[in-house]
């Protein structure tokens, strides 16, 4: 196959810019690395907050899109294990240094040296990409590509903090019932929890959305849950959710907040912690949390529901993120 010398971008030139559509030279793959041909790339609330400069130090300018779907075209010289024409799924983590204390703990989420797609490298709102062998995942054949992609960030996060509620979550609170949560709520379903889900004030549709996915109860983020929880994940980056699902978790409940970036958390009152509530956060992901998501994720019979964007059309997709007109995932595809 013939490569060409140029290719289509959208790149975040400069914080609170929209994106700017590039023609960029196609990128060559190191020793380590694979190009690929981008089919599908996934439009992640992370990505909208580098638009935003709310993350810390990012290198720009830069592609976004951390959710690439696409098909090896090139292979780097030390790569065995990959062959032109194989598709894989490209997530956050880019790439970890292996010899860090979290590397060698088996924490490499948390890897000192870490590099993230479409953040600190170039990502998949691009017709090409490169990519660290080591972080492509082979997909599942009953994804297509478009239902595969938001599986890389959505599905990934989703799936680690849905892990860190622990076992025996008979009632899971989901606050944002956006990419993650509609995935999170197939798998936790699919498990046998019930789901309550909580939108912005008023949001009926998202709310009819989350109950169409077996939530036992949608309603509104400002209502409390009928009946105590055993856990929450909170997506939305609204840090006033995180007193309100400590007041809606049981004792021994935990809140785990899943986004990269919140609005601070106001002040709340020792007793809503109080009888071993526990807040966390999840930072990243494993390559072990993709390959168990990419297992469970059709056994579980979970299917993404995704709205499609051109390439250029990435800065209505990501307006329509922020204005929460998303229903699922939104993801780009590539012509
Ligand atoms: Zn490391
Ligand atoms: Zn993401």
């Amino acid at each position: 196959m013939a490569i060409p010398d140029e290719m289509d971008a959208m790149v975040v030139a400069a914080p609170g810019r929209p994106l700017e559509r590039r023609r960029l030279p196609v990128p060559r793959p190191g020793p380590d690395e694979v190009l690929l041909e981008v089919a599908a790339c996934g439009v992640c609330r992370t990505d909208l907050h580098l638009v935003d400069g709310e993350l810390p130090a990012a290198p720009l300018p830069v592609i976004p899109g951390h959710e690439i779907v696409g098909r090896v075209v090139v292979v780097g010289n030390h790569v065995a294990d990959l062959t032109v024409g194989d598709r894989v799924g490209v997530p956050w983590l880019a790439w970890t240094c292996g010899e860090c204390r979290y590397c060698r703990m088996g924490r490499e989420n948390l890897c000192d040296n870490a590099r993230f797609t479409g953040y600190t490298v170039n990502g998949g709102y691009a017709q090409y990409a490169v990519a660290d062998r080591r972080y492509c995942f082979r997909l599942p054949a009953s994804f297509g590509d478009l239902e595969a992609a938001p599986l890389l960030c959505a599905g990934l996060i989703g799936y680690r903090s849905l892990r860190m509620c622990g076992d025996g979550v008979e009632r899971l609170g989901l606050y944002g019932f956006g990419a993650a949560a509609h995935i999170v709520a197939q798998l936790a379903v699919h498990r046998g929890s019930e789901v309550f889900a909580f939108t912005r004030p008023g949001d009926a549709a998202a709310q009819g959305f989350a109950r169409s996915l077996g939530a036992v109860w949608a309603g509104d983020s400002t209502t409390p849950p009928p009946l105590p929880l055993d856990a929450a994940i909170v997506f939305a980056p609204v840090g006033a959710l995180v007193p309100a699902a400590l007041r809606a978790v049981a004792p021994g409940g935990v809140v785990v907040c899943g986004g990269i970036h919140m609005s601070d958390i106001p002040g709340f009152p020792y007793h809503i912690l109080w009888e071993e509530r526990v807040v966390r956060s999840v930072a990243n992901l494993t390559r072990q949390d993709g390959e168990e998501l990419l297992a469970v994720a059709p056994a579980a019979g979970v299917r993404p529901t995704v709205q499609c964007f051109q390439l250029e059309q990435a800065n209505e997709a990501l307006e329509r993120l922020r204005r929460g007109q998303i229903e699922g995932a939104a993801v780009l595809v590539m012509e």
